[in-house]
């Protein structure tokens, strides 16, 4: 039988500190698999530079010129990390291939552990998520946020595994499945767990990085989390919903008892402090209401203009 061919996709953002070190070990990786029987030798490399001010490209270009299982997309500016991922597939569907793997270019996902992704694939799996064996590499903030989001996603019905992250394997078929997706802020992690495709799981340690410093702040990572919610969830939505009537309701009793009391019991009542707490904090919940209904706007919007994803500058095939 015909020996799967394999494409390691890696995003890059002003990596040229690391990518060439790992290029290297990645080529060994696939050279290994190739020893053993594993994959074909038509195996690849393929790399989507996210518009890095940095010599990335230029590495990838020389690296390129001298072997040609080096491949790679360079994009006009940056777009983001889920934006070179979703470009990475898509090249390597074009340029074809059996399935395809994206690592970071730091390495930080243990190289060595692709063997095991391609054993699940080979028994059949779509989609092989890499789950991290510990977080002891991230800040104590990072460890934090990123906890509470995946309970969140996973209390509004996303069910996404804890700890994982975008070092995964996916099929061909994947990857035709995803090309029906037109949506442009498409969330990979939530997309390929509700694809219903044949998934397994591979745990991995992670290492710190190579070189370099870590491409995303607190802000790239609320704006990633919020995405990962509006475009997998409306629970919020509900929320407001439920919230809002049991306001209402609860308003109705209070005026009732107002009105009750100015008529009846004719006592004037001297509730300052009443009026002043429940402005503050009806105030404060119908702009988080309004808040969460903003983001799902916002996500409409930024879908219904219908942008390209991404604009490729030049393309190494
Ligand atoms: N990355 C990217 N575009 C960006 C930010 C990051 O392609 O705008 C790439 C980056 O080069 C790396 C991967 O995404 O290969 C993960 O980034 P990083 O290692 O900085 O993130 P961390 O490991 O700290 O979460
Ligand atoms: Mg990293």
């Amino acid at each position: 039988m015909e020996k799967p061919v394999l494409a390691i996709i890696i995003p890059c953002y002003n990596e040229e500190l690391c990518l060439e070190t790992s290029i290297k070990k990645l080529f060994e990786v696939i050279q290994n698999l190739v020893s053993i029987n594993k994959i074909s030798d038509k195996s690849y490399i393929y790399v989507v530079d996210d518009g890095s001010k940095d010599k990335t490209w230029d590495i990838v270009e020389r690296i390129h010129s001298e072997n040609e299982h080096l491949k790679g997309l360079k994009f006009v500016r940056n777009f983001g990390n889920q934006k070179a991922l979703l470009a990475g597939l898509e090249g390597v569907r074009d340029i074809g291939c059996d399935c395809a793997i994206s690592i970071d270019a730091d390495l930080q996902q243990d190289e060595n552990a692709i063997e095991k992704f391609v054993d699940e694939y080979l028994n059949g799996a779509d989609v092989v998520c890499g789950i991290r064996n510990n977080r002891k590499t991230d800040s104590f903030i990072k460890k934090i946020t990123a906890l509470s989001f995946y309970k969140l996603m996973n209390i509004l019905g996303a069910k996404i595994p804890y700890n994982h992250s975008d070092f995964r394997l996916v099929s061909k078929r994947a990857l035709d499945i995803l090309a029906l997706y037109s949506e442009k802020y498409l969330f990979l992690r939530g997309f390929f767990n509700e694809a219903g495709l044949r998934t397994s799981y591979v745990n991995f340690d992670v290492k710190p990085r190579i070189a370099g410093e870590s491409k995303f702040n607190l802000v790239s990572l609320t704006g990633l989390a919020l995405n990962g919610i509006t475009s997998y969830s409306i629970v919020p939505l509900r929320f407001v919903t439920v919230l809002g009537f049991f306001m209402a309701l609860f308003g109705f009793i209070v005026g009732l008892e107002a009105v009750w009391e100015k008529i009846f019991l004719h006592n004037s009542p001297n509730g300052w402090a009443t009026l002043i707490v429940c402005l503050c904090v009806f105030g404060g919940v119908q702009l988080f209401c309004l808040g969460i209904i903003g983001e799902y706007v916002g996500q409409l919007f930024r879908e219904v203009k219908n942008r390209p994803r991404y604009i490729k500058e030049v393309e190494l095939k």
